[in-house]
Formats: structure tokens, C-alpha cells, sequence
């Protein structure tokens, strides 16, 4: 009997785990696996990108994790600079760059995210560069090399923030531009105050509620200044940080069904509604919120990779379902760790519950110790059950992988209560006697008890 075949778009996070999970539930006499990827590297960190532009990590190779002869190694094909241009559900067939046809038995969608583009002239200039691939990267740190003196950072969401802190590290002038009221804007208005005081004490110039109007371009074609409705900001260098949507162009041209926010529509397991004998994964589909059961598009990795996992593992045999997502994310910039999860304000009141806030202020370290930095922790519970439905975190080194501790007990359907009874580890050089995060759940759960 010979082996069917697996063909997989896309050659990072989510292709690679579904790949390599399915290889390891089924021999390569079982099932042939190809990976088509149209860029020229795959498995490579995008998550790396602004630390190698900041110059933290030197060597561009150091955010690749595996190479196409890694996975040979595992007879897995990974073929690069080989873009898939089509889907032919009906045949079960991939139509490859100039016409090859490949046919499989169970095919992976893991295209990816698209980075968002507001539609204002001058976006595509020389000196406007995206942080999606290694060569946009590569890009930036050529603009670097060549002089570029100042920069401004379109958006200020997770990427915005980590770029503008490297760009200025690297010694330019940065100019945070964004259209929300405040930077990250899945934190409650006063966590993103914190935020927006660090981000403006570090000397990032940060101008909020203005949607960009234009990206001027001098004579030469390149980028000259950013134009707002309340000004004009000068700059050699554009970096677009706006947010990640679905790439979708080839599953939406085949036929897969899309959901509600856009993306691929995939089942708990992976699989594609309309087209049960597909299965997308990672950025490009659309995955649901645990707590309000929402379809939601979140474009990370810690998804991407999971999401892969599970396909690959349903693809081998093995039944497997995506549980779902909090929200949980973390960022930092200069010192400051910006972390959340589960519910902020505006989710809880669209969602319709009802719930109150309490925000503590801490310290990282027992007060003695040296490094102990203020932590400020917002929670968020519903009223009567006392039970936890979110918490944003703000505050120097140590405190954003405190995020976890939430993120975890609302996965498991805690209290507040029960989280302030928790057995949590205490030593001066990691946290107060009482922990914050024991703070914060104490502080909910006793006014719960009035
Ligand atoms: C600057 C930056 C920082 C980030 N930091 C974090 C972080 O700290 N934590 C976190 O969890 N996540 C982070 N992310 C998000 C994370 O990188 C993504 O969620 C993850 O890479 C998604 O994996 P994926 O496999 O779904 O998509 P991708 O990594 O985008 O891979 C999709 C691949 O498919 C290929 N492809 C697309 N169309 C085709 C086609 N038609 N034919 C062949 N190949 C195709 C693409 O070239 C691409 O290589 C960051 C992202 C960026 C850009």
C-alpha cells in the first residue's frame, strides 16, 4: 500500500508543528510529507526580529530554529522559495508555482498573518518597512547602517512598543504614532497610562488619537514625514506596526469557509468547517475567548505552534482539540513589563457581566532587596461568584510573567478567593512575603466578602 500524502502551506510556527506532530504519530511509509513555503527561509522567529534590529541578538541565523535538512532528517520535505498559488479542493490538489500539481490526502493551511495597511498614500515608499519577515529586519537594520536618524513607529500595540524601544536604543530619534487614545489598547485606559508615562520618560516622543493621513515622499521617493491632522513628524524611516489580520487570499480563492472576523473557520480539532479534509492552523485562522466563547482572530505563537500541534496530531491518529485562549499576552518596554489576560473593562461590559476592578500597587522584590521595583495589578472579577475573569499587569523587571499565575487560575475556574489561598513561593529576591498576585486576589476576595 503506498503512503498518502500530507501537504502543508506554510513553513513556520503552526505548518512546522503540524508536520513534525504528525511524523511522529506516522512513519514516512504511512504518510509522505511536504512542506511548501514561499519564502526563502522557514522556521524562523519573527518574535526575534526587533531584539536582532536592536542589536540584543547580532547573528540573523540565531532566529532560525531548524533547517530544511533538520527536516529531512525526520523525512519531512520542506521545499522553500516554492509559493502554493492555488487550492483545488475538488482534486484534493495544491496547484505549486509554475503549474505543479501535488495531491494529498490531508492537507494544512498555515499561511499566516497580513500585516494591516491603512489606506493613506505614500505607504509604499522606500524608508517604509514592515516587522513581519527576517528581511524586513534585514531592511531596518540596513536603514540603521545607513544613517537613519529618526524613526516613526506606526501603532502601539505589542510590536509598535518593542520596536520603538530598540530603534531608540540603537540611537534614533523615535516618534510613536497611533491612532487609539493610549498604546496597548487591550489594557484598561489607566494601565495604558502607566505605559504611555514609561514609554514618554524614556524619551519616545508618543502622539496618540491621530489616525496617520499620509506618508510624505521627498523627490528622491523616499519617506520624508509622517502627516497626522494635528502635525507633521519628520522622519527617515517608517515602521508599521498597526496589527496582524488573516492571510487568507488562497484559502478565501479555494473555497474554505471564512469566520466572522475574517479568518479560516476551523472546528475545535483543527479542521476546516466547510471542508472537513482540511486543516488551517496559526495565524490565519480564527480561534475562540474561553471565557465569553467568542470567535476571535489572535495572531500569535504560543497559538500558532499549539494550533499546528493539534492538527498534526488528528492528521497522525490521535485525537486533539485547541482549547482556546485568554488573551494572555506580554511585552516590555525599557523596564517596564506589560502583561494580561482573560477580560479587561470594555470586554467585560460588552460581554454583559457583572463584575468589579481592583488595582493594587506592590513591589517585585521584598522591599529590602535590591532591585525591587514597583508592580501595579489590576483584577478583574465577577461580582457575587467572586470568580476571576481577567488581570493586567504593569511594573519593572520581574512582574510580567506573573501574568501566568492568572492566566492559569482562570483557566481552571478559580476564585478570587481561592487564588489568595494558593501556595505561591516567597524569598526576598523574587516577591514580598504575600506575593502580588496574593495581594490583588486578597484585595478582590475580601471586598466579595464586604
Ligand atoms: C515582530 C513580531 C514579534 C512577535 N512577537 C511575538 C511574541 O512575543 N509572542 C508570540 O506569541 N507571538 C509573537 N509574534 C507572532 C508570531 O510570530 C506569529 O503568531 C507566528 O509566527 C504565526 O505562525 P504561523 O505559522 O501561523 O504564521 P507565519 O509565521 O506567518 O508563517 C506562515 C508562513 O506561510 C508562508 N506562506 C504564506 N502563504 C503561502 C503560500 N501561498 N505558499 C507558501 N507559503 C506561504 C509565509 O511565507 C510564512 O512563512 C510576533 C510577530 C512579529 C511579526
Amino acid at each position: 500500500m503506498s503512503a498518502e500524502r500530507l501537504v502543508v502551506i506554510g513553513g513556520d510556527a503552526a505548518g512546522l508543528s503540524a508536520a513534525t506532530q504528525a511524523r511522529r504519530l506516522r512513519s514516512a511509509g504511512e504518510l509522505d510529507i511536504v512542506v511548501l513555503e514561499q519564502g526563502p527561509e522557514i522556521s524562523y522567529s519573527a518574535c526575534g526580529i526587533p531584539y536582532w534590529v536592536g542589536g540584543l541578538v547580532e547573528d540573523r541565523d540565531r532566529l532560525l530554529a531548524r533547517t530544511p535538512a533538520d527536516f529531512a532528517a525526520q523525512d519531512i520535505t520542506v521545499r522553500a522559495d516554492t509559493r502554493a498559488e492555488g487550492i483545488d479542493l475538488s482534486a484534493g490538489e495544491v496547484v505549486a508555482a509554475g503549474g505543479e500539481r501535488l495531491g494529498y490526502d490531508a492537507l494544512v493551511v498555515a499561511t499566516g498573518g497580513d500585516p494591516l495597511r491603512p489606506p493613506v498614500p505614500g505607504l509604499d515608499a522606500d524608508g517604509v518597512h514592515g516587522v513581519h519577515r527576517l528581511a524586513d529586519g534585514a531592511d531596518i537594520r540596513a536603514a540603521i547602517a545607513a544613517g537613519a536618524k529618526r524613526a516613526v513607529v506606526l501603532g502601539g500595540g505589542y510590536i509598535g512598543l518593542e520596536m520603538a524601544e530598540v530603534l531608540q536604543t540603537r540611537g534614533l530619534e523615535v516618534t510613536v504614532v497611533l491612532a487609539d487614545p493610549l498604546p496597548m489598547a487591550q489594557l484598561d485606559s489607566d494601565m495604558g497610562e502607566r505605559v504611555c508615562a514609561a514609554m514618554c520618560g524614556m524619551g519616545i516622543d508618543v502622539q496618540t488619537d491621530q489616525p496617520v493621513r499620509e506618508v510624505e515622499v521627498g523627490p528622491d521617493g523616499a519617506v520624508r514625514a509622517v502627516r497626522t491632522d494635528a502635525g507633521s513628524y519628520d522622519t527617515d524611516l517608517v515602521v508599521l506596526g498597526l496589527g496582524m489580520g488573516p492571510e487568507v487570499a488562497l484559502a478565501r480563492d479555494s473555497g474554505l469557509g471564512l469566520g466572522a472576523t475574517g479568518a479560516i473557520d476551523v472546528a475545535h480539532n483543527q479542521r476546516s468547517r466547510s471542508h472537513p479534509e482540511v486543516f488551517a492552523a496559526g495565524d490565519c485562522v480564527q480561534t475562540f475567548h474561553r471565557i465569553t466563547g467568542e470567535a476571535i482572530h489572535v495572531a500569535l505563537g504560543t497559538h500558532a505552534n499549539k494550533q499546528g500541534r493539534v492538527a498534526g496530531s488528528v492528521i497522525g491518529g490521535r485525537p486533539a482539540r485547541f482549547a482556546g485562549v485568554l488573551g494572555t499576552a506580554m511585552t516590555k518596554v525599557g523596564d517596564l513589563e506589560v502583561a494580561r489576560t482573560g477580560l479587561c473593562t470594555t470586554q467585560a461590559e460588552d460581554g454583559g457581566f457583572d463584575f468589579r476592578t481592583e488595582l493594587i500597587e506592590s513591589g517585585t522584590r521584598a522591599g529590602y532587596y535590591p532591585g525591587a521595583a514597583p508592580i501595579h495589578i489590576k483584577i478583574i472579577t465577577e461580582r457575587g461568584s467572586g470568580l476571576l475573569l481577567g488581570a493586567q499587569i504593569v511594573g519593572g523587571p520581574g512582574s510580567g510573567k506573573r501574568i501566568d499565575v492568572f492566566a492559569t487560575a482562570i483557566w481552571a475556574g478559580l476564585t478570587a478567593e481561592q487564588l489568595a489561598g494558593s501556595d505561591l513561593a516567597y524569598a526576598p529576591p523574587f516577591s514580598p512575603t504575600y506575593d502580588p498576585v496574593v495581594v490583588a486576589a486578597r484585595v478582590a476576595s475580601r471586598i466579595e466578602q464586604g
